[in-house]
């Protein structure tokens, strides 16, 4: 092949990692770029997050176990990688989702888009929220809207739009469930901009996102699945993309440690020259040095942090805390569960102070997960302020979990079997003013370290499909595909 050559070091094995090693063999070559790319990745297995576990005819997902079916690029690169015929979809009868309220469990009402209600009647009937509350939202049609684009916490706008009621036993345990986090200190810009641009178009939130509802977002019966996932279970992917990756040097078990710029290297040229000497060099743990035109910085902030230090003021990725939290699968025989399942599981709202903060009751929402006697059950522990249970030995969190199943569900037998799955400091929260310091962030790299790029879940959206859309857009940009790197908003809509 002819074109220039260029070496590429992506640090960390994840979703992120993955996805811009394919990319970058993609648009690289489209651009007449002949890469070399070297994968890094500190654990002995790549995937990071995700990770299948396949037993007793279960699959069960110790990490993310589904996707934004909205957010196309996800099933797009399943499509390239020839394993979009492995979706599947939740069970159409599975729709319903329940909110603990009071210690009950409450049907979230039909038309819920992201937490916010755009079906007045279900809205108006609903347990969750009392008469005050709901007379309290409907001000949203009439307070005026705020017209500053500055960020600020998502907690906010819900509580200044929809009161504190709405805020606390719908909103929150929705979309805080998805961080783990604390609405009134995540920010609004780089969670859900949407909502603020309904504000300041709309004049009204929930008139927004009822103009701007599209039917998979809602909660109603009918409409097609909102989420996706493989039917082996998400580390499909992983797999897909290890082996289709088979000419990228791949290596496992040692961490990249430090960046350094090579002596003599000539940063104002925008791209290498072919041939010429690597302008980087990433010194790994085990002393390697591996010589790099473009490095790709992937891993979780706290790890970028410490190898951009050297280079560029790091406060914006300092400043994302990781949240700590774990997921408590339990197994259970059909013939002794006397709850009726009709729906993909529950959510706890942070006020009713319970143990776990949600439950997937996964063998229904996901019918290809569990043999048909059996039911399964994910509970989640651990939120932003409330992560001391994630650290507990495994008995002493397995009977926290039961009794709030017996509580809540009435389950009052033993599990077949639990698999617990700690996942440390794995939830980023990012605080208000996040999109704008990242961006801070990356033109500073720009600047200093041109052909060094930080992205993936910590930086322009947590989700799966968000790290994928990030490495695509970084490694067409890289390619020169792009005129200019994407707003972090373009990535989380
Ligand atoms: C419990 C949980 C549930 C989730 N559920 C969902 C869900 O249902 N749907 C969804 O879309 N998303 C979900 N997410 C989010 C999603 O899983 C993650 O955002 C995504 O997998 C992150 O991918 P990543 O590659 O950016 O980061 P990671 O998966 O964290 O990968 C980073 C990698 O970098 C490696 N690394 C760190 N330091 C170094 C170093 N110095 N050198 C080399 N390698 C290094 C790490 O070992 C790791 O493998 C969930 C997350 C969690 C924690």
């Amino acid at each position: 092949m002819t074109g220039t050559a260029r070496k590429v070091v992506i640090i960390g094995g994840g979703l992120s990692g993955l996805s811009a090693a394919f990319y970058a063999r993609k648009y690289y070559r489209e651009a007449g770029i002949q890469p070399d790319i070297i994968l890094v990745e500190k654990d002995k297995c790549l995937g990071g997050k995700i990770e299948t576990l396949h037993r007793d005819g279960f699959v069960i997902e110790k990490g993310p176990d589904s996707f934004l079916a909205r957010k196309t690029v996800m099933s797009e690169l399943a499509q390239e990688l020839e394993i979009d015929h492995e979706l599947v979809t939740t069970n159409p009868n599975a729709k319903k989702t329940y909110i603990l309220q009071r210690g009950k469990l409450h049907p979230m009402p039909a038309g819920l888009v992201l937490g916010i209600p755009t079906e007045l009647k279900p809205f108006l009937k609903s347990g969750l929220v009392t008469f005050g509350g709901k007379m309290r939202a409907m001000l949203d049609y009439i307070i005026p809207p705020r017209r500053s684009t500055e960020d600020e916490s998502l907690g906010e706008l819900i509580e200044r739009r929809l009161g504190t009621e709405v805020l606390e036993n719908m909103t929150e345990p929705l979309l805080a469930g998805i961080y783990a986090g604390d609405m009134r200190k995540i920010s609004l810009q780089a969670t859900f901009p949407q909502f603020g641009e309904a504000e300041r178009r709309y004049g009204s939130l929930i008139r927004g996102m009822t103009l701007g509802r599209k039917p998979a977002e809602t909660h109603t019966g009918t409409q097609k699945s909102a989420f996706l996932t493989f039917r082996k279970g998400l580390q499909s992917i992983v797999h897909a993309l290890i082996h289709e990756l088979h000419d990228v040097e791949q290596r496992t078990g040692t961490g990249a440690a430090a960046i350094n710029i090579r002596g003599g290297a000539d940063l104002a040229s925008p791209a290498p020259e072919s041939g010429g000497s690597p302008r980087y060099e990433v010194v790994l743990d085990n002393g390697e040095r591996l010589p790099a035109d473009d490095v790709y910085v992937t891993v979780q902030n706290f790890a970028a942090a410490g190898l951009l230090r050297p280079h560029a003021d790091v406060s914006p990725l300092d400043d994302v805390n990781y949240v700590s939290v774990a997921n408590v699968v339990m197994a259970f025989a059909k013939k002794d569960i006397v709850t009726e399942y009709d729906g993909s599981g529950f959510l706890v709202p942070r006020k009713e102070g319970r143990n776990i903060t949600a439950c997937t009751w996964t063998s229904t929402k996901w019918l290809h997960t569990s043999p048909d006697d059996r039911v399964l059950l994910r509970c989640y522990v651990g939120r932003s302020g409330d992560e001391q249970n994630v650290e507990l030995p495994d008995e002493a969190l397995t009977e926290l979990v039961l009794k709030d199943l017996k509580e809540i569900m009435g389950i009052a037998v033993r599990p077949i079997f639990t698999e617990i799955t700690r996942l440390k400091h794995s939830m980023p929260q990012y605080p208000v003013g996040h999109p704008a310091r990242i961006a801070g962030l990356r033109s500073e790299l720009g600047r200093k370290l041109p052909g060094v790029y930080a992205f993936g879940a910590g930086y322009d959206g947590i989700g799966m499909p968000d790290c994928i859309k990030q490495a695509k857009l970084t490694a067409e940009s890289a390619a020169g595909l792009l005129k200019r790197t994407p707003e972090p908003e373009a990535v989380l809509k």
